[in-house]
């Protein structure tokens, strides 16, 4: 524990990021994650990613065919335009 900064697997933290998504961490688990996210751009952008894509899956399941409004909307909360072209 002297130096955190040396410990990061982005491996690691990939495998996390699925558990998290799903809602399988403990609290103390997912602050380690974020804490872990913060860190690295690289894990981040993966998260954000991870995120954005099921969240997009959960409505097109949900919705079969989504209105435009809600993918403006979508793409707001997410903050991420690039969404449209998925
Ligand atoms: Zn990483």
């Amino acid at each position: 524990m002297s130096n955190a900064m040396t410990s990061h697997d982005c491996n690691k933290v990939v495998l996390k990021m699925y558990l998290a998504l799903d809602g399988e961490l403990s609290t103390t688990e997912m602050q380690e994650f974020l804490f872990e996210l913060d860190r690295c751009s690289c894990c981040f952008r993966s998260f954000e990613q991870e995120k954005a894509f099921r969240t997009f899956l959960v409505n097109k399941i949900e919705r079969r065919c989504m209105p435009e409004n809600a993918l403006q909307k979508l793409r707001d909360t997410l903050g991420m335009p690039n969404i449209a072209r998925i």
